[in-house]
């Protein structure tokens, strides 16, 4: 039974069958044998529930078996007040060196397929 919020768990399964698709596509009939994924930290996407959800949703399709590796991506901003480059959690984060809320995001928001290897 799933260990997952459902909430939690459809979202990821509509993201993972998605994961899955786009490999499909890239690997034009040949049997996946690795997927690298990004997945950063302001995404919205659990990894944990991505790895959960790959074994089902890569069944009988080219990804079947394939070792499935997920990045995950720390989310880091500028901030527009004072320039700093900061770690951040959250949108809702203030600059960690002034204590400002223009913040620029830079990385964390990724959600993408990286690498694929293929037989
Ligand atoms: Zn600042």
């Amino acid at each position: 039974m799933p260990l997952l919020d459902t909430v939690v768990s459809m979202h990821e399964l509509a993201i993972t069958q998605n994961i899955v698709e786009i490999c499909e596509s890239h690997a034009a009939g040949r049997q996946v044998r690795l997927v690298r994924v990004e997945i950063g930290d302001l995404s919205g996407v659990v990894p944990d529930a991505v790895e959960f959800c790959f074994e089902a949703c890569s069944r009988d399709t080219l990804l079947q078996g394939a070792r499935l590796v997920i990045e995950r991506i720390p989310a880091r901003a500028r901030c527009r007040t004072c320039a700093a480059q900061v770690a951040i959690r959250s949108y809702h984060d203030a600059c960690a060196a002034c204590g400002g809320y223009q913040l620029e995001i830079l990385s964390g928001e990724e959600l993408q397929v990286k690498q694929l290897e293929v037989h």
